[in-house]
C-alpha cells in the first residue's frame, strides 16, 4: 500500500517553495505538508498540517495559536510532540498529552512523536522509553497518528537499521493496531524504499530533506510505489 509522506519544514521554506510544492504535487492522495504557521492559510492540493499547537483550548496566550484556530481555517492535521519543542522549549508529556487532547476536541488529527534519545538507545532503553510515552502522552481514545523519531536520527544523517526500526514498529503496532505509525530521522530519497518496506511504518515524517522539492518529490514517489 502507498505510505504517507510528511513534510516538516520546521522554521525554514519560503512563499517560493511553497510555490514550488504547488506546481510539483498536484492532488497527492498521501502528501501532508507542515510549514511554519503563516502560511497554513493557503489554498493548496495537498493537505496542509500544523507544527504545534498551543495545550489551552483559548485564553490570553499572547503569540500562541489554538486548535480551533487551526479548525477554524480547516487544517486536519497538527504535529505534538517533536524532540525539537520537547528540546528547545521544555515541552512534557503531560502538555504533549493535553496538545493531543485539545486537538482531538478540535476535529484535527494530532501526529504525536516519541522516541529515544542517543543515550538511552545505547543503553538498550528504546522500548522502555517508548513503553512510557506511549503511556503518558496519548489520549485514551481517538484518531491520532504516532511517528516514531529517535532523537538521534533528527537532522544527523544517522538512522536506525531497518531491524532496529522494525523492531520498534512492531511494538508500537501491538499496542497501537489501529494507529497510522510513521517513522521520522534522516529519511532521504537514498534510504526512504528501505525504510517504507519496513513491516508496520505506514509512512515518514521528513525534516531536511523536504526543503528540497527534488528530494521530496523523490521521496513521494517511492511512498507511492510500495506495495506492503
Ligand atoms: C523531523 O523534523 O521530524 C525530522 C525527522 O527531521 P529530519 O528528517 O531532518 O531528520
Amino acid at each position: 500500500m502507498e505510505k504517507w509522506v510528511v513534510a516538516n519544514w520546521k522554521m525554514s521554506g519560503s512563499k517560493n517553495l511553497l510555490d514550488e510544492y504547488k506546481k510539483t504535487f498536484q492532488n497527492p492522495k498521501k502528501l501532508i505538508v507542515c510549514p511554519p504557521s503563516v502560511y497554513l492559510n493557503e489554498t493548496t492540493e495537498f493537505i496542509l498540517g500544523a507544527q504545534n499547537i498551543y495545550h489551552h483550548p483559548k485564553g490570553a496566550y499572547t503569540g500562541e495559536i489554538s486548535a480551533l484556530m487551526l479548525n477554524d481555517i480547516g487544517i486536519k492535521y497538527c504535529i505534538v510532540g517533536h524532540s525539537e519543542r520537547r528540546q528547545y522549549f521544555e515541552e512534557t508529556n503531560d502538555m504533549v498529552l493535553a496538545k493531543a487532547e485539545v486537538c482531538l476536541k478540535s476535529s484535527i488529527t494530532p501526529i504525536i512523536c516519541v522516541g529515544e534519545t542517543f543515550e538511552q538507545y545505547q543503553a538498550g532503553k528504546t522500548i522502555e522509553i517508548l513503553s512510557q510515552q506511549l503511556r503518558e502522552c496519548l489520549p485514551n481514545e481517538g484518531n491520532f497518528w504516532v511517528a516514531y523519531e529517535p532523537v538521534w536520527a533528527i537532522g544527523t544523517g544517522c538512522t536506525p537499521t531497518t531491524t532496529e526500526i522494525s523492531t520498534a514498529h512492531t511494538f508500537l503496532r501491538e499496542k497501537l493496531p489501529e494507529i497510522t505509525l510513521l517513522y521520522g530521522g534522516s529519511v532521504n530519497e537514498s534510504n526512504a524504499g528501505a525504510i517504507f518496506a519496513i513491516a508496520n511504518v505506514d509512512g515518514a515524517l521528513v525534516g531536511g530533506a523536504s526543503l528540497d522539492i527534488d528530494k521530496i518529490h523523490l521521496i513521494y514517489q517511492i511512498a507511492m510505489t510500495i506495495k506492503n
